[in-house]
């Protein structure tokens, strides 16, 4: 898979995980691997209701050629079969309604990440795995991306300090929808867009859509304390 293509379907799945937690709200993960008639496969995610006692795999496709070449979508132990319901993600406009095999859904997504359902996926009243083979699955999936997260952020040390409360200024991280990646930006508490810092890019980020996270924030004290040791930011220059 191309670099671009490999970007868009990581970020694909996230949206995938997102809509799945909204939808399910128990318990999902993304990468669930799983076998079934003695093939390994691995669905991009999988989310499981309890109170419905129901799992739902949605599968990511970025490019047609990458859909039309894959061979477990509709294959005896394919997400349609081992799930009970089973969805198609990709990029807007990308399949027609007539390319997509029996039973599953479809989803898009806009340039946002944002997912609209296209088509309902049809039940699967005998799905080819147990709920609770699924539900063992899928709980490994988010246990192993737990631990792997934990160990990422003891690496970076924690940010909830008296600097932190009331800030005037916050390092945010945010989605560019035209080259798809997570930059870091500094700005003013309430401000609602940037300009992508992506080398070529250079896109009006709507900072409401584009799943900003704060990084870390700073408050006046901060900034003085700061000022203090360096001198006088603003009449740098
Ligand atoms: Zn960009």
């Amino acid at each position: 898979m191309p670099a671009m293509e490999q970007h868009q379907h990581q970020f694909l799945k996230m949206q995938a995980l997102h809509w799945l937690k909204h939808k399910m709200t128990d318990l999902c993960a993304v990468e669930v691997k799983y076998s079934c008639r003695r093939k390994k496969r691995t669905a991009d995610a999988v989310g499981i209701s309890f109170r419905r006692r129901e799992a739902r795999i949605i599968e990511v496709k970025t490019s047609r050629q990458d859909y039309f070449r894959d061979d477990v979508i509709a294959s005896p132990s394919g997400y349609a079969a081992v799930a009970d319901y089973a969805y198609i993600l990709t990029p807007a406009g990308m399949l027609k309604k007539e390319e997509l095999p029996a039973g599953y859904g479809v989803m898009e997504a806009d340039e946002y990440g944002k997912i609209t359902i296209v088509k309902n996926p049809t039940r699967n009243k005998k799905p080819a795995l147990k709920l609770d083979t699924l539900v063992r699955r899928t709980s490994r999936a988010a246990t192993n991306a737990h631990l792997f997260q934990e160990e990422n952020k003891l690496s970076k040390g924690h940010q909830e300090t008296a600097y932190s409360r009331s800030p005037v200024i916050q390092m945010i991280r945010a989605t560019c929808p035209s080259c798809r990646k997570r930059h870091p930006y500094v700005i003013h508490p309430g401000q609602n867009t940037v300009r992508c810092r992506g080398k070529s890019c250079k896109t009006e980020v709507e900072l409401a859509r584009a799943r900003m996270t704060i990084v870390s924030q700073y408050n006046g004290t901060f900034i003085k304390e700061m000022n203090a040791i360096y001198g006088d930011i603003s009449e740098e220059d």
